[in-house]
Order: C-alpha cells, then structure tokens, then sequence
C-alpha cells in the first residue's frame, strides 16, 4: 500500500513540457527499479531510484524524463561537542535531501563530505577544507550535473557557518553567469530550520551540537550518540579574528543538548522537508531570465 501511495506522488510530480511518452517509461523504469528494491531491502524505500549512487546508467537517464534538478548535499567533518559524530553536518544534509526526495522527484548527489570549519579548526577532529577549494568543487560538481541535463541545483548545507555559506553562495553566483539557464538555490539547515514552524525548538539560538543537532543525531544514527554535552554558548570578540579559538569555545557547542530527544528529531526532520520541497518547487517554477552580455 505504502509503494503504491509513493507511486501515487511521483506521477502527480511529473515535470512540465515534456514528452508523456517519455515520461511514461521514465516512470515505469524507475517505479521497476525501486520495487525491485524495495522487494529485496526492506528498509529501501522508492527515493532510493533517485539517489546518484545508488541508480543505473538507464536509471539516470530515464530519470531525466521526470526531473531536471539535483540536490547536492554539503556537509562539513566537525567537532559536534563531546557527544555527536564529527559527520554530524553530512549526515543531517543527506538524509534531509532523501525526505525531500520522497516528497518531490529531484536528484540526490552523493554528499560533500568536507567544508570550511572556521571557528572550530583547532577542535579535536575538525578537518576543514579552504574556501577555494569547496568553490571550485561546487563549480564542478555543477557542470558534471549540467553536461548530463540538469538545469536546476539545490546546494543544501548541513553546515551554516557564514564563511561556508559565503563560497557556496560565490560558487552559485558563478554557475548563473556560467550556464544561462540554470536555477540555483543556496540554503542551509539553519536557513530552513528558520521557516519551520514555531514551538519545536526550545532553545533559543540552538545552531551547533545543541538541541536541534543532538536530536536529529539521536533519531538518525541513534548509535552514534555518546552521551551529552553541557549547555554552552560561546561569546568571540567582535570584529576580532582570534587564533586561540578553543579558549573561547571550549566545549564546543552552541545550544542546549539537555533539550534534545529523538521524537523531535523526527519532527524537526519532518518540518525540514516539507520547507524544502516547497523550496524546490519555487526554485523550478522560476522563469529563467537570460541576463548574459550581448
Ligand atoms: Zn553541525
């Protein structure tokens, strides 16, 4: 019953202007290869045919006939307090991706695992990369996507850190001018997690290995959570860079983690997908202006 209604979803999604037939075996093609899955991974549930590493070269190309656009989740590899994995970020953006994936047919790119870490690089574990790099990775990433027919690109974030979500946002920029008839979209969970509905979040300014990080951990990869963290909220000089990071921050963590539970993790993840999806919707109902020089 539960194949059926998800069935059900896909074929009220399909996208505009495009061929039926084509669509058609598009449809028939990875609904196959889905119930194949679900047949034989019980926990594999239909976002699986959409999921880049996971589907075929006819896959990915029948796919096409239903969605032009792809959500590549970033991550970061990061303290996350004493308690929750250093994947914390990548693991919250991927999953998050799927839920939309069940809600609305797009494209789930395998995750970027690593990120800029500004604040937390002398933390135990943090291993960032230079902004450089995450931009010219996006900008890669991209035009892989694009060559193959994508057209509109969701960069989700896991990790929000300003200096972070400043390079995607350049690389985005760049992907506009690049290709003329693309649609980007540059957000972070934090972004998202604002546009929730309120009265799920207890903890004001809960952003890093808190409440909301500790709960989605405890509902995603419950056996990952080790314990928890005392409640901190780290105060930097204003305007100052400071090398010493961790004397200002020493526990690494921003928020409440005494708050957290995994039913409101399952909330929080709910809530997320549904802002998301609506968010994609947007993104591909954009009328695309060709604004490039003459
Ligand atoms: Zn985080």
């Amino acid at each position: 019953m539960k194949m059926q209604h998800s069935y059900g979803l896909y074929l009220h999604a399909k996208g505009q202007g495009q061929n039926e037939g084509a669509r058609s075996s598009a449809l028939d093609l990875v609904m196959r290869n889905s119930r194949e899955r679900f047949d034989s991974h019980a926990p594999c549930k239909l976002i699986c045919a959409m999921l880049l590493e996971e589907i075929t070269m006819p896959a990915f190309s029948q796919g096409l006939a239903t969605t032009r656009t792809v959500l590549i989740p970033f991550g970061s590899v990061e303290e996350h307090g004493g308690h929750l994995p250093l994947g914390t970020d990548t693991i919250h953006a991927y999953e998050l991706g799927k839920q939309v994936a069940g809600i609305h047919p797009i494209f789930v790119a395998p995750p970027v695992w690593y990120g800029l870490c500004r604040s937390t690089n002398l933390h135990p574990g943090t291993i960032g990369i230079s902004g450089d790099t995450l931009k010219r990775l996006a900008l890669d990433i991209v035009s892989g996507f694009y060559h193959q027919g994508c057209r509109n690109f969701v960069f989700l974030s896991g990790h929000a850190g300003g200096t972070h979500m400043a390079f995607l946002t350049d690389a985005g920029e760049q992907v506009l001018s690049r290709f003329p008839d693309s649609r980007v979209a540059v957000v972070s969970v934090l972004d998202v997690q604002s546009q929730m509905p309120g009265g799920i979040i207890e903890t004001p300014g809960d952003s890093h290995a808190g409440e909301v990080e500790t709960s989605l951990m405890l509902y995603l990869r419950n056996h990952l959570v080790d314990g928890t963290s005392p409640e901190e909220y780290p105060v930097f000089p204003k305007y100052i860079l400071v090398r010493d990071k961790l004397r200002y921050w020493p526990g690494g963590v921003w928020g409440n983690p005494q708050k957290a539970s995994s039913s409101k993790g399952a909330t929080i993840m709910e809530k997320e997908a549904l802002v998301l999806a609506s968010l994609v919707k947007r993104l591909e109902e954009l009328q695309v202006v060709d604004d490039s020089p003459l």
